[in-house]
């Protein structure tokens, strides 16, 4: 497994859970606002410092006994075909993990739901669905080949008893309040919805870096719109 980063330990990505957070290198989408560029770009990748896979699960077996979880992200997690391999590794080290994905394999999420390998996802909706492919940069498809795998994920999830929130960063210049209520009327029912502050600070597209962020009252305002079609929604 490729793996571009780790970080020891976090309080907060987890859900009541301590853990530390592994990064794989390499994703199939391009968002402009994207916080992780040397974890996207293959050139930027080739000049990440790469952690051996034995050096982590070394790690691992130090914290046995102090932390509880792995937090399994990207760059994306789901375009590995050794993923489930490398969760069940991280299983039959004694931890939880939480996967957080985009969403653009519903087949991998299949096979690690299938397997039991996962025990908590957060997934992206980046987009309503007319705007889906465009936003992410996602190229070489027509018509509603993401919209549908997208969907698909949403489905798998919310028809399975694996714990999961969705989650949307919302972007000045990407969504509008509009955007934010038809998400939420394509997602809904769900459980758990979180509406993120997008940081203009080192973004994939640099321009970015410029853009003005939504303000805390836009944020309740835009929440507020679709607080209802949840059984709970959170700003972060
Ligand atoms: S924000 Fe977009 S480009 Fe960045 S890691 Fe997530 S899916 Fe990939």
């Amino acid at each position: 497994m490729k793996i571009g980063g780790l970080q020891k330990l976090t309080l907060i990505d987890y859900p009541n859970i301590l853990a530390c957070t592994v990064f794989l290198s390499g994703c199939n989408f391009r968002c402009p606002w994207c916080y992780s560029s040397e974890l996207v770009l293959p050139k930027l990748i080739s000049h990440q410092p790469e952690i051996k896979e034995n050096e982590f699960f070394d790690f691992l077996k130090t914290k046995k006994g102090l932390i509880d979880g792995v937090v399994v992200c990207g760059g994306e997690p789901t375009i590995h075909q050794e993923l489930p391999l490398f969760c069940s590794k991280i299983k039959n080290a004694g931890y939880k993990i939480k996967l957080d994905t985009n969403g653009s394999s519903p087949e991998m999420l299949e096979k690690l739901f299938k397997l039991k390998l996962v025990d908590y996802v957060a997934m992206d909706i980046k987009a309503p669905k007319e705007k889906y492919t465009q936003a992410v940069g996602f190229e070489g498809t027509t018509g509603n080949y993401l919209v549908d795998k997208i969907e698909q994920s949403i489905n798998i999830l919310k028809n399975s008893n694996i714990d999961h929130e969705f989650r949307t960063t919302v972007v000045p210049g990407v969504h509008t309040k509009e955007d934010i209520v038809k998400i939420a009327h394509w997602i809904r029912p769900a459980k758990k919805y979180f509406l993120q502050k997008f940081r203009p600070e080192k973004t994939l597209d640099p321009a970015f870096e410029e853009k003005q962020t939504f303000d805390e009252e836009e944020m309740y305002q835009i929440k507020e719109c679709v607080a209802p079609l949840f059984d709970a929604i959170y700003l972060r």
